[in-house]
């Protein structure tokens, strides 16, 4: 094992290949309705990165129909995991929330449920229906951080600092049968690789199940595209990337589950960096570098703590 990925990692709870399919709960953002503050996260879509999610005016049920008939075209899969992913899924009215939330594992192909939030907008009532819903199926809460520095978070307007970010792992990872799963942004302009894997460290250090890992993809219609535009800065080319994420995984905790390795903004939107649009190529280069380079997750980590 070079990482331990996702596949692997699903294969090992459900003895097979499990999709996780993306509905949208109808939710907006703290940080986009003046709650936190307007405008949103600098490299925020208009969808609330959320660029592959269902119809939000269809009931849960509807969408989990239309994406599962989408999957079975490619797949013969037949256990699914609900991905409510775009915006903030649980802030909003709890009760509506923990309907749609009980509409999707109802299902009896759905075999877990997971949420994207940000760790400032889960209510006391919030975490009482995570608990809830932790009871009758895998919940995973995936809460993102990007960075653990506060000028990057600021030139971000992520609109938390870091001990709201260590708090909410902390009480979501003491929930029975709920994981934490974190994303981070590789390559911020403001950032050198000591940073960035500074950031990782931090997640080591916590009780957290997984990561995504992006790099920082700039997109049509964002205030990142406007700044890059007026002022383009430099981001790291395929191969600087892949290199810098063999590093990444080697500090990595050897038990944190890695769910993704790269920015996944729709295609027609990327302005930068254009290789992350031929998503195959990128792919197989991952693959072929860490098979071709002596990676193994959590080498350095481990080297760290003697
Ligand atoms: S917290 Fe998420 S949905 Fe809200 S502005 Fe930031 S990236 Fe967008």
């Amino acid at each position: 094992m070079r990482y331990r990925s996702a596949n692997e990692y699903y294969r090992s709870l459900f003895a097979q290949k499990v999709y996780r399919i993306a509905l949208d709960a109808g939710c907006t953002c703290p940080n986009r309705d003046g709650t936190v503050g307007y405008g949103g996260c600098i490299f925020c879509s208009g969808s609330g990165s959320g660029e592959f999610a269902a119809d939000r005016d269809l009931p849960i049920r509807d969408q989990l129909e239309q994406a599962k008939a989408r999957v079975r075209a490619k797949s013969d899969s037949d256990k699914y995991i609900a991905y409510f992913q775009n915006f903030t899924n649980t802030y909003g009215d709890e009760e509506e929330l923990r309907a749609k939330y009980k509409d999707a594992i109802e299902d009896p192909q759905v075999v877990g449920l997971s949420i994207a939030t940000r760790p400032d907008a889960i209510s006391e009532k919030m975490y009482g229906i995570l608990e809830e819903l932790a009871e009758r199926t895998h919940v995973w809460v995936e809460l993102g951080l990007q960075t653990i520095h506060e000028e990057s978070a600021k030139w971000m307007r992520r609109g938390y600092a870091l001990p709201v970010f260590d708090e909410a792992v902390r009480r979501l990872s003491s929930i029975s049968g709920l994981d934490v799963i974190v994303h981070v942004i590789m390559d911020l302009p403001c950032e050198d690789e000591e940073k960035m894997l500074s950031t990782i460290g931090h997640i080591n250090s916590l009780p957290v199940h997984g990561i995504k890992i992006a790099n920082l993809n700039v997109l049509a219609g964002t205030d990142l595209a406007r700044q890059y535009e007026k002022d383009p800065f430099p981001l790291m080319d395929m191969d600087t990337y892949i290199r810098f994420l063999g590093t990444v995984i080697e500090n990595l905790r050897e038990n944190i589950v890695v769910y993704r390795m790269t920015g996944d903004g729709a295609k027609k939107a990327l302005i930068a960096p254009l290789w992350v649009a031929d998503k195959r190529k990128v792919r197989n280069s991952i693959d072929a570098f860490f098979r071709t380079h002596d990676i193994v997750q959590g080498k350095c980590f481990s080297q760290g703590k003697e």
